[in-house]
């Protein structure tokens, strides 16, 4: 196989939540097929899915025949186990990059990284036991923010300490696993840029969005002038500056934090689509998942410009069972869950309106 995917190839997603669900509706719109592996029954991802494996990552045979039925392999989420990943390395080339996912798969291994690059993060400090814990309180102080190295998402995974007498709780929050400590930054905004880095190293920035989240789960993401002006240049630099150390191929979000005087620093990395990247759907001529397709597949990028403002509001839970009314406001999008349980990303609604 060359590097280039022609129209009619199959890409294999790793994943089939509402992330791989929309790349498989751009991969459709592009003439390519997509085969999901999923271990959970019923994944959003297999409504739209020429073909879905379901089994465990740790299910060898599984994968080496999802990974002989492929052409090149992508993810939507990065917790897929090391033994799967090399397993289809072996057999078929995975974009992004295993070293993007290794990096960001593990907080301080991220930050080291991208301290590397001389690129701001918060203050932190590793905390591999108990006894670390406390040396790291007394290098970076409280308030602080224990989060695990590995598999925190939305939040979870994470115990804050207001004082160093809250180590312990915290410690036991986090299961005594590994861990980073982090100091608290005095934030007035959050914010994310979408990037994408295609196989020849063309770099296309998505305008940055600023986020609001609501019991640790994204709530808005809003896209104006307003809100870009001041920061884009800086966000797209920094963005650009990571895909390109990486040779990264395919779409990362990038979230960040705005520090009084517009001081950027980066809080994570996300080496695939991201939920802060929705309203690219609506309002811009080639969106995230489009973007990413062409990427993995080693096509050129699109036209990533914003022609609308754009809020997009994520549905979570018993939200969409408004869906009726909702339908009737913007861009609505339910990503085919039967259940829905509180914290529950159950689909999105993106409203435009004129650029100011
Ligand atoms: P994370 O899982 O790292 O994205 O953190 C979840 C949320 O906690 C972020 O979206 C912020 O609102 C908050 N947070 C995380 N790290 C920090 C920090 N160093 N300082 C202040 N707030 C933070």
């Amino acid at each position: 196989m060359t590097d280039v995917l022609p129209p009619g190839a199959t890409i294999g997603i790793l994943g089939g939540g509402q992330l791989g669900r929309m790349l498989a509706i751009a991969a459709a719109r592009l003439g390519l097929k997509v085969h999901v592996f999923e271990p959970g029954h019923e994944p959003p991802a297999g409504d739209v899915a020429l073909k879905v494996t379901t089994a465990p990552y740790e299910d060898a045979d599984a994968v080496r025949a999802f990974a002989d039925a492929v052409d090149m392999v992508t993810y939507e989420f990065e917790n897929v186990p090391t033994s799967a990943l090399d397993l289809i390395e072996s057999r078929v080339p995975i974009r992004p990059n295993r070293k993007a996912l290794a990096t960001s798969q593990d907080r301080a291994d991220e930050k080291t990284f991208l301290e590397s690059l001389g690129i701001d993060v918060a203050p932190w400090a590793p905390v591999d036991d108990r006894a670390a814990l406390d040396h790291a309180i007394d290098l970076i102080g409280t308030p602080a923010i224990l989060k695990t190295r590995r598999f925190g998402y939305d939040g979870k995974g994470q115990s804050r300490l207001a004082a160093p007498e809250d180590a312990d709780a915290a410690w036991q929050a986090v299961n005594t696993a590994p861990c980073v400590l982090e100091g608290i930054v005095p934030f007035e905004r959050e914010v994310s840029v979408i990037v994408a880095r295609s196989l020849d190293g063309q770099v296309v920035c998505y305008d940055p969005a600023e986020n609001v989240h609501r019991d640790g789960i994204l709530h808005t993401s809003t896209v104006s002038d307003q809100v870009a002006r001041r920061i884009k240049a800086d966000a797209a630099l920094t963005a650009g500056r990571i895909v390109n150390a990486l040779d990264y191929v395919g779409v990362m979000g990038v979230e960040m934090f705005v520090l009084p005087g517009d001081q950027l620093i980066v809080n994570e990395i996300a080496p695939r689509v991201h939920n802060s990247g929705h309203w690219t759907i609506e309002a811009c001529v080639i969106d995230q998942f489009q973007q990413h397709i062409r990427a993995v597949c080693g096509w050129p990028l699109g036209d990533g410009a914003r022609h609308s403002d754009a809020i997009m509001t994520n549905l979570i839970g018993a939200e969409v069972d408004a869906w009726q009314n909702l339908a009737t406001g913007g861009g609505l999008h339910l990503y085919g869950k039967a259940e829905s349980r509180p914290g529950r990303k159950m689909g999105h609604v993106t409203t435009l309106t004129p650029k100011a």
